[in-house]
């Protein structure tokens, strides 16, 4: 049976507070979201899929995504998208893959 863990691409469950702001600081600088033509100002951070970001308060329209041409997206190998609407790369992977039962 498959964890949680198992799908944290970003090292979550055994980071510290400031490791993750730490990290949270460096996915912000090189997070291309703000450029995004679905993007929408508001927020606090972007990174949205990083699991400790959460889904965006201000970004309610998908007008396409530039995560697949990120820096973040190739070095954690992310897989999903739409991280501002559709919630982090560990919360999609939960609903797609756990939820849906794979092992
Ligand atoms: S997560 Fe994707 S769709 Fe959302 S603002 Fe960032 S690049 Fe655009
Ligand atoms: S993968 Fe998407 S949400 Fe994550 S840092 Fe890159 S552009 Fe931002």
């Amino acid at each position: 049976m498959s964890k949680v863990s198992d799908f944290d691409k970003f090292g979550v469950e055994a980071m510290s507070k400031d490791e993750h702001n730490g990290l949270q600081s460096s996915l912000n600088e090189k997070c291309l979201c703000a450029g995004c033509p679905s993007y929408v100002e508001g927020d606090e951070n972007i990174a949205f899929c990083f699991p400790l970001t959460g889904a965006s308060t201000a970004i309610k329209q998908e007008k396409g995504c530039m995560c697949d041409g990120c820096p973040v997206y190739k070095e954690y190998e992310l897989t999903h998208g739409h991280y501002c609407t559709r919630c982090s790369q560990l919360c999609q992977t939960y609903k797609t893959e756990l939820g849906a039962g794979h092992e």
